[in-house]
């Protein structure tokens, strides 16, 4: 059996002023599921995403990406094995074309020729933005750009894609298109989201945290159905 997607066991963390963010979380996430991580604000969603892509060192704890722990990697292997699309895509959006911003990842990690244009043109087809490689990413519109921020991720080929907010700012049809292709991508994902319908319509399984510790782990059509524990743990559904 491989060795699942990300595996989280035990990571406790305190801030240095002190604050404890998360207490002894663990998460395993296996090869292809779509899991949302739910929490009210404060819960220590971010904290443990910036535990994933290696800008937080655990406290106390492991995470392992693809098998392979990550206090052991250096930061640009952890960065190109988990792919984190940050909610601004001007994070991730600097160059002068679309396709120069795709390919400044790969190249980072030593892709280069004919690999480097196939990696390019095929993350610009995973998100429907082939035609627009020679285009400045400023003249896109904010779906546009989202997925091109999707697209610079993908071209470096993850083990695992975590979204931090896909949702936010998009009007509904940018929304459906960005559903569309995250649900074609057919890869293993971690979606932090407030947005409880767009988690609901694209993955199956919810972990739910709460004041540093995970409240919930299930089905998340189980989860977001018991309006307790939506109101205990402060999660709102439209
Ligand atoms: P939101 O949904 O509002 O983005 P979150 O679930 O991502 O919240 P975190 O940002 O991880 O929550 O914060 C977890 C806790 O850690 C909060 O109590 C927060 O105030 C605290 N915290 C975050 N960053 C720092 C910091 N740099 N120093 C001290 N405490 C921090």
């Amino acid at each position: 059996m491989s060795a699942p997607s990300l595996e989280v066991t035990g990571l406790a963390y305190a801030y240095p002023d002190g604050h404890q963010a998360l207490y002894g979380v663990d998460l395993r996430i296996s090869r292809g599921e779509r899991v949302a991580l739910l929490g009210p604000n404060g819960a220590g969603k971010t904290t443990l995403v910036l535990h994933l892509n290696g800008v937080h060192r655990a406290g106390a704890g492991h995470v392992a990406v693809g098998g392979l722990p990550v206090e052991k990697r250096n930061l640009q292997e952890i960065r190109r094995r988990v792919g984190v699309v940050f909610q601004d895509p001007d994070d991730q959006l600097f160059m002068p074309t679309v396709a120069d911003d795709v390919a400044f990842g790969p190249a980072n990690f030593g892709v280069t020729g004919p690999a480097l244009d196939s990696r390019v043109r095929g993350a610009l087809d995973a998100v429907g933005m082939a035609e627009h490689a020679d285009r400045s990413p400023m003249h896109l519109s904010g779906g546009q750009r989202r997925r091109v921020a999707l697209a610079t991720v993908l071209a470096c080929d993850p083990e695992i894609l975590v979204l931090d907010e896909p949702s936010s700012n998009l009007d509904p049809v940018a929304r459906r298109e960005l559903a569309e292709v995250l649900v074609g991508l057919d890869r293993t994902m971690l979606m932090v989201t407030h947005d409880l319908p767009y988690a609901l319509q694209l993955c199956d399984r919810a972990v739910v945290l709460d004041a540093g510790v995970v409240v919930a782990d299930g089905p998340i059509r189980e989860l977001l159905a018991d309006d307790e524990f939506l109101r205990r743990h402060r999660l709102e559904l439209p």
